[in-house]
């Protein structure tokens, strides 16, 4: 038997919220192992900036202006994606919010809004992706969930981020169930406290403290861990893994 393989050569991958963060890494990643890479983000940020650091590691890359509430738009960039980089094997949906408010004052706007970007986006991003990849004969899908759907954060009011983000993980499992017949693993990745933006702000370099006691490790995860468990889970090293969370928390969920 052949050793099993990482690699993800010449596949052509689908990454959303890749203009930041975790999924302008796992952009970079994909292509860094191999794949052609559709960079997905809201109009207005550096989606440039995640297209040419694509190209620098030899791969091609699309630049694809669009809203994961918005299933036309998925539609349109799925096509511009098949058009321009070949038919569509591997995504990785990483869109995501997060803010916070008293469980007792939040407006239903917030949570809508929350619920909308973090789980309805997840939804139609694989509903558009599983279309082609169901006409292309298969594919393999990560969602980028959270530790926040297996525990809820100390100290952060944010009940409904951490309900988006358990809807995220049984969105997975229910999909991976519908198109496992057909071809199509889908799978979850859950990180821990990871050094975005969003966490990188002087503002909250208190509660960073508070984040790198809480995990066993003893720190925030870099951009970087988050490469290796999702190419794992979208290469064939993973063939008989399908409906499943990685949680990558430095060991949070254990205390
Ligand atoms: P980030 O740097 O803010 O990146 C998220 C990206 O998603 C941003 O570029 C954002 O655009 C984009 N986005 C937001 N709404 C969108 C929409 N409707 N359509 C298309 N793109 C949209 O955040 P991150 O920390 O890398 O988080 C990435 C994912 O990991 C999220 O799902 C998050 O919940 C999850 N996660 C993060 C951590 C952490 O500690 N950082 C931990 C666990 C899970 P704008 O900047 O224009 O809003």
């Amino acid at each position: 038997m052949a050793a099993p393989s990482f690699r993800i050569d010449d596949r052509v991958a689908i990454v959303t919220g890749a203009g930041s963060g975790i999924g302008r890494r796992l952009a970079i990643g994909l292509a860094e192992m191999g794949a052609h890479v559709g960079c997905l983000d809201l109009p207005g940020g550096d989606l440039a900036g995640t297209v040419a650091a694509v190209e620098e590691t030899g791969r091609r890359a699309v630049a694809l202006p669009a809203d994961v509430t918005r299933s036309d738009e998925l539609t349109e960039a799925v096509a511009a994606v098949e058009r321009d980089l070949g038919p569509l094997r591997l995504a990785v949906n990483a869109a995501g919010i997060a803010n916070a408010a008293p469980a007792e004052d939040m407006p239903v706007e917030q949570w809508n809004k929350v619920i909308d970007v973090n789980l309805t986006g997840v939804f139609l991003s694989c509903q558009a992706e599983a279309r082609a990849m169901l006409r292309g004969g298969g594919g393999s899908i990560v969602n980028i969930a959270s530790m926040s759907g297996t525990i809820a954060n100390r100290g952060l009011l944010q009940a409904h981020y951490n309900a988006s983000k358990a809807g995220v993980m049984h969105v997975s499992k229910s999909l991976a169930t519908e198109w496992c017949d057909r071809g199509i693993r889908v799978n979850s990745v859950s990180p821990g406290y990871t050094a975005t933006p969003m966490n990188l702000r002087a503002e909250v370099a208190e509660r960073v403290r508070q984040f790198e006691s809480d995990t066993p490790l003893g720190r925030m995860a870099s951009v970087d861990e988050m490469v290796g468990p999702v190419v794992f889970l979208l290469s064939d090293a993973a063939s008989f893994v399908t409906g499943t969370d990685l949680i990558v928390d430095g060991g949070v969920t254990c205390w």
